[in-house]
């Protein structure tokens, strides 16, 4: 059985509703009470629209990207995580605090790289290569990463994979292709890849970078690995979200083009601000949610679902227990190579 296609996967033309700036803030205020309310936090994704990523960091909780959510929900002692992001996000959540309660906005907010990579078939690749170490992406159901020996984040990926090398390890890497390349000719590890990808990093296109390069020649180059390889190959920095941002941060330039999803343009505006960020080009301003650089899935998690999350109690994570006790190794290898960093 093969596994499905990118372009095959279905991906929902979501546009958020506009809210008026006196809405917007009495969701908030309403959300900030019934947070206090319940014990909750917020735990949100810098892919989240600027209000969530605003009320997360308002009332205490976090904006970051997914190896953060999963360490800060983790530790904090609320006994309410409300993650906002994918699905994958609140699964990884609730496996790592299996006594919290798990509330997402949406369950409707999928990934194209889980839904890439079905657990049966992916199940069959890993038999189809007994000696390799699967090591997937966080970006995976719970099933898939219950099969994996490690779980890492784009954070950390390449030192991992760096790490097994050294020990003599051959790679089975899942699910996205462009990251597993990347990796691939960082490390010069042997790995066989699934055939994945991010819908909105593979609309980032080399031509248009080299193009928009050429108008901003001050600018500095910060990319997103999922991005395809020409792509990638244009930049001065290749890293995770919270890379990026670091970079954003600590570089002396003032110009910035940027090539992931332009949910972190509203972090990058409030974290450094005096700085200019130009995202790089896509397929252009097309009608499709595969070319505006925005994810569509993290585009749900709006304010208006988050507060009926909370007020009724839905769109709560379970994870089977024994799938959890499985996926919770790999998880556990993740952070604990994290910390040991
Ligand atoms: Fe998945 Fe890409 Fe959306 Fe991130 S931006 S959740 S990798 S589809």
């Amino acid at each position: 059985m093969a596994a499905p296609s990118v372009a095959a996967i279905s991906v929902p033309q979501f546009v958020p509703e506009a809210l008026a700036p006196e809405r917007e803030q009495a969701l908030k205020e309403a959300i900030r009470a019934r947070l206090a309310a319940e014990n909750a936090v917020l735990v949100a994704h810098y892919y989240t629209d600027r209000a969530v990523q605003e009320l997360a960091e308002e009332t205490g909780g976090c904006v970051a990207d997914s190896l953060e959510m999963a360490r800060f929900g983790q530790k904090h002692p609320a006994k309410t995580l409300v993650v906002a992001g994918v699905r994958f996000m609140g699964e990884t959540a609730k496996i790592l605090s299996p006594e919290k309660r798990v509330l997402m906005p949406t369950l409707e907010a999928e990934c194209s790289l889980d839904l890439g990579c079905p657990p049966e078939t992916f199940s069959a690749f890993c038999d189809a290569h007994p000696d390799r170490t699967v090591v997937v992406y966080a970006n995976t159901s719970a099933a898939v990463k219950a099969r994996a020996d490690w779980v890492v984040t784009s954070s950390i990926a390449v030192a991992v994979v760096e790490h097994l090398k050294a020990k003599g390890e051959k790679i089975l890497w899942a699910p996205d292709k462009h990251l597993g390349g990347y990796i691939q000719k960082e490390t010069g590890a042997d790995m066989v890849l699934w055939d994945g990808a991010c819908i909105v990093h593979e609309e980032f296109k080399s031509q248009g970078l080299t193009d928009l390069r050429r108008a901003f020649p001050d600018a500095a180059v910060l990319v997103h690995p999922e991005s395809p390889e020409g792509v990638v190959a244009q930049a001065d920095v290749v890293g995770s979200t919270s890379a990026i941002l670091k970079a954003a941060e600590t570089l002396p330039n003032t110009q910035f083009i940027v090539a992931t999803d332009r949910g972190i343009f509203s972090t990058l505006q409030r974290k450094v601000p005096g700085k200019q960020f130009i995202e790089a080009p896509t397929a252009g301003n097309g009608a499709t949610c595969r070319s505006c650089a925005h994810c569509p899935w993290m585009a749900m998690n709006e304010l208006e679902a988050m507060l009926a999350s909370l007020e009724q109690g839905t769109n709560e994570i379970h994870v089977p227990e024994a799938l959890a006790a499985r996926a919770l190794l790999p998880l556990e290898r993740m952070l604990g190579f994290q910390g040991a960093r």
